[in-house]
């Protein structure tokens, strides 16, 4: 079997970004409302950003409006489901976000659903059908939607979420790692875009996707999510403007 090729040397590994880093930035971050999402919204409106927060939640939206705006520059917020969402309302997303902004300099994919870990002939096929919907369909339609408002951006950076297991199957892992190689494979596909694509591996964090999938692992032994900030305000801010087309994980294995 060929060695796996070496993980390259993080480009954010002395990056400290500024307190406006992100100052007139307006991103677009799905599944804001929980986990890695979360803290990676805080950490973008700490340093400047104006935020789109997207979530299925009104009351969970709310929450973090107010999170958020007490923090930062005023944000809005996008509520839709994902596994619901039809044309029209993505339509209509879009359509907000250009009268708003008139324009999109950063979209993170990163809402999620891990579905079930089994194997394959026991696979419950509307869970299949589930989660290739939000982790992989959805997506595609919001990028497919946005691209215009994205083009008018001078920066734009698109970044897809990916896993341990979007370039190497794993047995159980179903639907969540096929959806996770079709992500990969979108954003390769995106890469003759003039808009910078990337996917980063946030890697084992301490959240509630990552409980449901190990649940006899001790939560205080994983990176919580705010350790996720660097590399994500790295890959969504104007530092990062050089790195396209690039799978990376958010924090290297040790050693
Ligand atoms: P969480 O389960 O904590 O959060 C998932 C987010 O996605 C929540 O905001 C959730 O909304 C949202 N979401 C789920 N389903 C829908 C839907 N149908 N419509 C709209 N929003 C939805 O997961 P993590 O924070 O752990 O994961 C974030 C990303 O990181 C995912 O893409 C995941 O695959 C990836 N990842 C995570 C790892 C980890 O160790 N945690 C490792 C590798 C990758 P709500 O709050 O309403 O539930």
């Amino acid at each position: 079997m060929p060695a796996e090729p070496l993980s390259p040397v993080s480009p954010w590994r002395d990056y400290r970004p500024a307190a406006d880093e992100l100052a007139g930035r307006v991103i677009l971050v799905t599944g804001a409302t929980a986990g890695i999402g979360r803290a990676v919204a805080r950490a973008l409106a700490e340093r400047g950003a104006t935020l789109l927060l997207h979530g299925r939640s009104a009351p969970k939206l709310e929450a973090l409006y107010q999170q958020i705006k007490a923090i930062g520059p005023e944000p809005a917020v996008a509520e839709l489901d994902l596994e619901r969402a039809q044309g029209p309302q993505y339509q209509a997303l879009t359509e907000e976000i250009e009268k708003r902004y008139g324009r999109l300099d950063g979209l993170l994919h990163n809402a999620g659903l891990l579905g079930n870990l089994s194997p394959i002939e026991h696979y419950d096929i509307g869970l299949w059908q589930r989660v290739l919907l939000v982790n992989l369909t959805a997506p595609f339609i919001l990028t497919r939607c946005l691209l215009p408002l994205l083009r008018r951006s001078a920066d734009a950076s698109v970044l897809f979420t990916t896993s341990g297991v979007g370039n190497r199957g794993r047995a159980f892992w179903g639907a969540y790692a096929v959806s996770k190689f079709g992500t990969e494979g979108l954003a390769q596909v995106l890469e003759n875009t003039p808009i910078r694509v990337n996917s980063i591996n946030p890697g084992a964090t301490r959240t509630r996707m990552r409980a449901q999938a190990y649940p006899a692992e001790n939560p205080d032994t994983l990176k919580p999510p705010e350790a996720l900030a660097v590399p994500y305000v790295y890959l969504l801010g104007p530092a990062g403007r050089a790195v396209r087309g690039q799978r990376l994980d958010a924090l290297p294995p040790a050693g």
